[in-house]
């Protein structure tokens, strides 16, 4: 009877490990090298000077709700248009509804559904203070170009037109229509801008085979147990919730309390809220950990790989670092709390404000009937806040041309990095363009190092010189590898691929 036993078990223990290690090399893959691609010729202190004078137009919005400054808008495309003569020419330029500008650079082959290249022209507001070089004077110093926009996002800007004037001089012409969409508003929704934008592109008609805008760039340090650089794609972005709680309750006395105030009630509903989180979706972390291939160390290939076993340990593991946490859930942050004003009255009401991040699969639906299942609680009403909500966008495929043709660039351009598709912690102008297209990607093309990584918004946001004539080289060779029919960026140059 032992002897069954035994050999049962060791019969069990023999098929699991044959399981995971067949699954192990089902998933994990290795891109081997490709040939790095010189690009196009740029010449690195002109296009930082091109940036800085861009930096100097100060389409800072004037109010919150995103009125754009006519001069600045105006001084803005003055110095595109002045800068980059041939774009002007040869490239169709609409301006719509004042400010946003859409290039359409007509292909030879019409039939061929166009792409669209991405960047917004508004930057948020810098108080000078605290700054190393003034975030409007667009300074080049100790090899960055320093400035409000350098990150977010005027380098694309530049990164963008600057390639295809460099295009346009060499006598390129594309096959598939390239558009560039470059909102004013996106600090601010993107409402007035892309939105408009978006329903015009519909309203023609048109279908976009692929959409490249501001997301995730090369970063080192920001996915668990990887320490080299891994490009991230934004294939997706998360959703927009804010809700708020209310809670009324008797008014009174502080010396005849009842036993439950509105804020007791309310501090209860607010802790069962927080202990109690969306559920986590950890294969939503596969297609990163599966995107990075063998630049992940085995032990976390097994696991990814074997997730109906390792599921447990990867989410206890995950779950404490607040990006992976993110990542693979719907967050809830409460952020406003308020109840009461003298110490010994009892309030007539309180009330909270939580926001939640959607995960893409989870709906506005899903998490409103969450919160009412973990707060149980007639007294506790709540309600979305009005304008401050928005589901998930859809998840763009990894196996579209668009994708493929994507990362090959940027594996050519930046020497070979691993690449991987993540879910967009913030909001982009891209949800305006769901509508029209399926294959949306968000890629900053910049290889961020701790110098200034993070320093959108904040103060002395700069970007070194080399690494904005590097963007140039990056949409020159997106612009000849999209603009083709087969969008393939030559698996010629593909070598020792596995
Ligand atoms: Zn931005």
């Amino acid at each position: 009877m032992i002897d069954i036993l035994i050999e049962l078990a060791l019969a069990f223990l023999i098929f699991t490990t044959i399981l995971l290690v067949v699954r192990t090399i089902v998933f994990q893959w290795s891109y081997g090298t490709v040939e790095r691609v010189e690009g196009v010729p740029v010449d690195e202190q002109q296009v930082a000077e091109h940036l800085a004078a861009c930096v100097r137009c100060q389409t800072v919005p004037l109010d919150e709700s995103g009125t754009p400054d006519p001069e600045a808008f105006r001084q803005l495309h003055q110095m595109l248009e002045t800068t980059y003569p041939l774009v002007h020419q040869k490239i169709k330029r609409e301006v719509i509804n004042g400010y946003s500008l859409l290039y359409t650079w007509q292909g030879s082959r019409p039939d061929l559904e166009p792409v669209m290249l991405m960047a917004h022209q508004d930057v948020v507001s810098a108080p000078p203070e605290g700054w190393t070089h003034p975030p409007f004077e667009g300074r080049i110093v100790d090899g960055f170009i320093w400035g409000r926009g350098t990150l977010d996002i005027k380098n694309q800007v530049i990164g963008i037109i600057e390639a295809a004037e460099i295009l346009l001089q060499q006598g390129f012409r594309p096959e598939r229509t390239i558009l560039f969409g470059m909102g004013h508003d996106e600090e601010t929704g993107g409402v007035n801008g892309c939105k408009v934008m978006g329903k015009l592109l519909k309203e023609r008609g048109v279908r976009l085979a692929g959409i490249v805008d501001e997301g995730g760039g090369i970063i080192a340090g920001l996915a668990a147990g990887v320490h080299g650089p891994v490009a991230l794609i934004g294939a997706s972005e998360k959703g927009y919730l804010t809700v708020e709680f209310t809670v009324n309750s008797q008014p009174g006395h502080s010396s005849t309390p009842p036993p439950q105030t509105a804020i007791g009630i309310l501090a209860r509903a607010l802790t069962r809220l927080e202990t109690h989180p969306m559920p986590v979706h950890l294969r939503r972390l596969r297609p990163f950990y599966h995107g990075i291939g063998k630049a992940a160390p085995l032990h976390i290939q097994v696991a990814f790989a074997n997730l109906w076993l390792f599921g447990p340990f990867l989410k206890r593991w995950l779950e404490p670092l607040p990006e992976m946490n993110a990542s693979m859930r719907t967050t809830t942050a409460l952020t406003i709390v308020n109840g009461g004003l003298e110490d010994n009255t009892i309030p007539p009401e309180a009330k909270a404000t939580a926001n939640f991040r959607l995960l893409p699969g989870d709906t506005i639906a899903d998490v409103l009937w969450h919160a009412k299942k973990v707060i149980r609680d007639e007294r506790v009403h709540f309600k979305p806040v009005e304008g401050k909500f928005n589901e998930a966008l859809p998840v763009s495929p990894v196996s579209s041309p668009a994708y493929k043709s994507l990362r090959l660039v940027v594996r050519q351009v930046f020497d070979n990095p691993p690449v991987a598709p993540f879910v967009m912690l913030g909001g982009t102008d891209c949800q305006h363009f769901v509508p029209v297209c399926d294959n949306i990607y968000r890629f900053t093309s910049v290889v961020m190092d701790e110098r200034f990584r993070g320093l959108e918004h904040g103060i002395d946001e700069r970007i070194p010189v080399e690494a904005m004539a590097k963007m140039v080289k990056f949409y020159a060779r997106m612009m000849q590898v999209w603009g083709q029919r087969e969008m393939s960026a030559s698996p010629l140059s593909v070598i020792n691929s596995a």
